[in-house]
Order: structure tokens, then sequence, then C-alpha cells
């Protein structure tokens, strides 16, 4: 706990730009950052001194067990573009992000993680490409640099099975590293549900995008705080919050198991009635195990059909987003027309 701080400096032209409304919200989750919260900062001012927009800051404090609170209280002191969402416990990254999304002000907010692994350089380049019309600006890793090939290996095999199972399709080897536009932030702002995933909520807005690509730097300091089980769980929680896919694997597999059943049937009636069975009782026992195998299955599948309707009910997302409206214009009243109600 006794985490010495480092000197700082505000730079000069930093107040000048802290009039009105900011354009750009930096929302940086924190959980136990203490070793890269002042590089961070450095480089992350360095970079919005150089952008000709009034921009802020905004750290959420996930519940942190180190110096991080009170280092982030200092960076707001010093440095007015600072602002500090301190959560009252960790609640993990998906919803201090939603709480840092809530808090910024900015007609375009970048979402960037506090270890470094994202380069705050880019982000010059993704409000360019907003400028550019962009409502959502990925920034799509190159390498991944410093990663175990299990996590490279398994993170390739999420995102197949979440690539087929959801509707909306989730993009590759992006993170939450992106821009995106107000009215992008306004709609997931409209998503409330408790099992946040954010990849997942990112996807379903939609809205037109763009991608950057760059280079994911290991970890600065300090260790991910996503180990195998973590992730694992994340899976979990991606595939079912953002699909019903597994409530319908006993259907199909009802389903099948009727059909394997049905075929088998045939073939004992059949023998048997060409040639007796031996063993007494043993087709009609196979049949009624099989039927009764495959009805349960059947109806554990409507089951979960309804319990998927509940669940995506209980979500109480909105049905659609409009990107734009162009209404009709009318027909301008013509001079013919005008003359024959005359
Ligand atoms: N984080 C958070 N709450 C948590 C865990 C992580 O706010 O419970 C933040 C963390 O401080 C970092 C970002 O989420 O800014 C990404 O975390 P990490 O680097 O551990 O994940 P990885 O880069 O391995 O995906
Ligand atoms: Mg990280």
């Amino acid at each position: 706990m006794n985490y010495v701080i480092p000197a700082f400096t505000v730079p000069p032209g930093a107040s000048a730009l802290q009039t009105g409304r900011p354009v750009l919200s930096v929302v940086i989750p924190c959980h136990n950052e203490q070793e890269a919260l002042m590089e961070l900062h450095a480089r992350l001012s360095a970079v919005l001194d150089t952008l000709s927009q009034p921009a802020e800051i905004i750290f959420v404090n996930d519940g942190s067990s180190d110096a991080t609170l009170p280092i982030l209280q200092s960076l707001r002191e010093r440095d007015a573009r600072v602002g500090l969402v301190n959560l009252s416990r960790n609640f993990g990254k998906e919803i201090a992000t939603t709480a840092g999304l809530d808090h910024a002000q900015g007609q375009a907010v970048v979402v960037i993680d506090a270890d470094l692994q994202d380069p705050p350089e880019l982000i010059p380049e993704l409000v360019k490409e907003w400028r550019n019309g962009a409502d959502v600006v990925l920034a799509r890793r190159r390498a991944r640099a410093g990663e175990p090939w299990l996590k490279r290996i398994s993170a390739a095999a999420f995102y197949r099975v979440i690539g087929r199972a959801g509707q909306a399709p989730i993009p590759r080897d992006v993170g939450d590293f992106r821009l995106m536009s107000r009215r992008v932030v306004e709609a997931l702002g409209g998503l409330r549900e408790q099992h946040r995933f954010m990849k997942g909520l990112f996807a379903w807005v939609g809205f037109p995008t763009s991608v950057v690509m760059y280079d994911r730097a290991p970890r600065h300091a300090g260790r991910s705080k996503w180990g195998y089980w973590k992730l694992w769980n994340l899976a979990i929680e991606g595939i079912t919050s953002h699909t019903v896919m597994p409530l319908k694997v006993a259907t199909y597999l009802g389903l099948l198991t009727a059909l394997g059943a049905a075929l088998y049937l045939l073939e004992v009636v059949v023998r048997t009635l060409m040639w007796g069975n031996p063993v007494a009782g043993y087709p009609s026992l196979m049949a009624v195990v099989l039927f009764l195998g495959s009805a349960q299955l059947v109806t554990l599948g409507v089951i979960g059909e309804y319990l998927g309707r509940v669940f995506n009910e209980t979500k109480g997302r909105p049905l659609y987003l409009v990107e734009r409206f162009l209404p009709s214009r009318g027909e301008p009243p013509s001079d013919d027309f005008m003359a024959t109600r005359n």
C-alpha cells in the first residue's frame, strides 16, 4: 500500500482545452493497475494534447485492493481532464466498462485497457475514422505478442463456436479497444442486462463500422486477471448470454435418437417376424426404452425453446435500432393537380 506516486506536471495546454463539453472521452476500467497508471496517463495525455479537440479521461476503479484509487485521485487533482468513477466493489471488467460509458460525455468514446496492451497512440487514427463517418471504429490486433499458444488456440476456437451460434457476428481479434459515436454509446446504454458479454452487446448494436489494425503489446506491468479458468467461464458466459443455442441441443439429440430408434425398431420387428427372436421380450423392451428416451429428450427441447424465449424477453432489449430514417418528402403539388381541383 506504500506505493510512491511519481512527480507529475500538467501539460501547459491542458486547461485551455477544458472548455465546454469534451468531444472525446476515453474510458478506462482499472482493477489493481497501480503499476501501469502513471505511464498510461502520461502516454494518453501526450496523445490527447495532439488532438485539437477537448477530451476527458474517465477512469473506473473496479474495486481495486492496491493503490489504484489514491493514484487515480491524485491524477484527477492534477489533470482537469480526468474523471473518476469509483465502484463500490469489484464488479468485473464488463460492468466497469459500462459504468464508464454511462458517465462519459464525449461525442465519441474510446474504451481502452489500463495495462497499456492497447496503444493510446492509436487513438488519433480511431478519431480520424470517426471523422470520416464511422460510428464504430474497431482496433484489430495484428499479432498476439507475448500470449501463450494455448490462449491463442482457445481464443480461435471460441470465436469459431460463437460465430456459428449467434445472429450478430462477433468480429475476430478485436478486444474492447474501440471508438464509439455518441449514438452507439446511447444504444449500448439501453441494454441493461445483468449478464453482460460486451463483445456480444457491441456486435448486437451494429452501426457503420470500420477497422484499424494495430500490434498488441505484451502487458506493461502486473499480470492478466484472466487465468484459463476465468477465460473458460467468460466463454461460457459469452455463449449462454449471446445465444440460446445450447437449449436446442436436447431437441436435436432427441430427434436424432428418435430417428435411430425408429430404424432400429423396424429392423428388430422385421427380424423377429422372419426368424423369431430367441431372447423373449428383448424387442419390446428395446422399443420402449428407445421410444421413451427420445420422447424425453424432445420434451426437454420443447421446454428449452420456451425457456429461450423467456430468456430473450427478460433481457428487455429494444427490438431494433435505427441507423437513420429518411422520411418520404411527399409529392410536390403539380399544376395539373391544382387545376383539376379548382
Ligand atoms: N479489469 C477490471 N475489472 C476486473 C478485471 C479487469 O476493470 O475485474 C480491467 C483491467 O484493469 C484492465 C482491463 O480490465 O484495464 C483488462 O484486464 P486484463 O488486462 O486483466 O485482461 P486481458 O488483457 O488479459 O484481456
Ligand atoms: Mg490486458
